[in-house]
């Protein structure tokens, strides 16, 4: 039996999302497309306090919930944070960190220790490095992101890591300004090399995805689809435009087609 390999999307909705109902709609209006996808995997990444309604409507393998962010500890006085045990219970197996929204909050033990809990409790963190400009130190700042993450958290269950490659000049802001897929593969590159020496070995950096994140959209994911070696994108300001999110669905689907049957049949 063929394994087929699918491209993971996740949709970080970040604080745009502001209405159960509006949580819910959304979640819902892509659903029966996500659940008949072949080759592409959905996560959903709702604000915290949505996430339980959103996970409920959760019956597919395709179709998944995550969360932005959690609290390492599982509880205990903590105002306000909300603890990666009570993201389980509410349905989020996918938890986003290490953003660049919110590292000026979060020290780097505090990424470390919150990828160790989400590990531990069997759950797939999802954990964003970039450098913040292509200046003659990003490789140095990339590799030290890592550092600061992966010397800190036990080197067990690599294929339960993601690492997005979201360049923070890339992130939309005023103005859209991707990174092309040749920057992309220069950073894997650098992250693979320095994975591998932190791991100490390439058969456990092999198990771990790569997703690619910034200004992406319908427009340019085919870029990336033909020229990069990634298991999938991180998207924040198209992922709750459900028009788009499905054109995206649509190119992951036709490029993986095309690549799992190059020439075919006549019927
Ligand atoms: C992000 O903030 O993680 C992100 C990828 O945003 P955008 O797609 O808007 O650049």
């Amino acid at each position: 039996m063929i394994r087929k390999p699918k491209k993971l999307i996740v949709a970080n909705w970040k604080m745009n999302v502001t209405k159960e109902e509006e949580a819910e709609g959304l979640f819902l209006s892509i659903k029966n497309v996500v659940n008949k996808l072949e080759y592409t995997k959905v996560v959903c990444c709702p604000p915290h306090m949505y996430v339980n309604q959103v996970a409920r409507h959760v019956d597919h393998r395709n179709y998944r919930v995550g969360g932005q962010d959690a609290y390492p500890e599982e509880s205990g006085s903590r105002t306000g944070e909300t603890s990666v045990l009570m993201m389980k219970n509410a349905g989020a197996e996918y938890i986003i960190l290490g953003h660049s929204e919110r590292r000026h909050l979060e020290t780097k033990s505090d990424v470390a220790r919150k990828v160790t809990a989400v590990l531990e409790h069997d759950m797939v963190p999802i954990i964003c490095v970039g450098e913040e400009q292509r200046d003659r130190n990003w490789k140095k700042a990339l590799t030290q992101q890592l550092k600061d993450v992966f010397n800190r958290v036990p080197k067990k269950n690599p294929e339960n890591i993601i690492i997005a490659y979201e360049p923070i000049w890339a992130i939309s802001g005023e103005k859209k300004n991707p990174a092309t897929s040749t920057e992309y593969m220069e950073a894997l590159d650098v992250i693979k090399k320095e994975l591998k020496k932190i791991f100490k070995t390439s058969t456990a950096v092999d198990k771990i995805r790569f997703l690619y994140g910034g200004s992406l959209d319908d427009k340019n994911i085919e870029e990336f689809l033909k020229n990069a070696e990634v298991d999938g994108f991180l998207v924040g300001r198209v992922s709750h435009d459900p028009r788009i999110l499905m054109t995206m669905f649509r190119l992951v689907e036709d490029h993986m087609q095309r690549e799992m049957f190059p020439i075919k049949e006549e019927e």
